[in-house]
């Protein structure tokens, strides 16, 4: 599942492929038609990763991808194909990029900095780097619209943005917190301490090519996706719900993470 450890992998191998060349084709490949208003000859100086967005700078449009739960970029010769998953594809005279199962593609004007970008001026700041947790914090003490438990506020990419649905059951465990304890239970401290340890693991894992949050032998990851299976410190059965966070689940220990703590 992309987060955004995940994004900034791919920005690298996309960035290697294209950037100093110049566009040879560029296109909504689902459609097969090229993508309208894009200057064909261009050439690309700058790619970068915000959060699970990922944008291909030229030196007068950006390409902004999103590829959802389920989608993934690709980097490979001008001959790669991804059949009929792609939702777009740029294409340089020796490589190709592809974006495959997109759920957002765009094409807007270059600007510099890239957190000008409509889409991009909402969110919060990127766990990838170096951010102001205090910052972060109150940002997720003025959320609305959304459940107010602590694994919805840390995949809330307005609050902050790079952590998807592994890291949120990694970080709760992590923390000793149940998933669903709501907001207003929790310090600034135990906040803080909860968006701390995320970016920790999303920077621990800028580079490996499989994620992890446990060292040592066994699982790489403590509970995501591991429903029914013993925890690996306390040997009860992990759980998971379905109704949380838009439907998006969520596991834990019941043991390690008691509610009302
Ligand atoms: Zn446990």
């Amino acid at each position: 599942m992309p987060e955004g450890d995940t994004i900034a992998q791919w920005a690298d191998q996309v960035r290697h492929a294209l950037v100093g060349k110049r566009v040879v084709r560029a296109e909504l490949a689902l459609q097969r038609r090229p993508l309208a208003g894009f200057d064909v000859g261009s050439e690309v100086v700058r790619v970068e990763a915000v959060g699970k967005h990922l944008l291909i700078g030229t030196e007068r449009r950006w390409i902004r991808g999103h590829v959802g739960l389920h989608g993934a970029w690709r980097v490979g010769g001008p001959s790669l194909s991804g059949g009929r998953q792609v939702g777009v594809r740029v294409e340089v005279e020796d490589a190709a990029v592809l974006a495959l199962r997109t759920t957002e593609v765009e094409l807007t004007r270059y600007v510099d900095e890239v957190r000008r970008l409509p889409r991009l001026a909402s969110l919060g700041p990127d766990l990838m780097h170096e951010v102001d947790l205090d910052l972060v914090v109150g940002r997720a003490r003025v959320v609305r619209d959304r459940e107010r438990t602590l694994a919805a506020v840390l995949t809330d990419q307005v609050v902050a943005c790079g952590l998807g649905n592994v890291y949120k059951s990694e970080v709760c465990f992590l923390s000793g917190r149940h998933p669903l304890t709501p907001l207003d239970d929790l310090e600034d401290a135990e906040l803080k301490d909860a968006f701390a340890l995320g970016a920790r693991l999303l920077r621990e894992n800028r580079h490996e090519p499989r994620r992890r949050t446990r060292q040592g032998p066994g699982p790489r990851l403590w509970v995501y996706d591991r429903a029914g299976q013993p925890c690996l410190r306390c040997a009860d059965a992990i759980r998971v719900a379905r109704h949380t966070d838009f439907g998006r689940p969520v596991w834990w220990c019941p043991a390690c993470q008691p509610t009302g703590r």
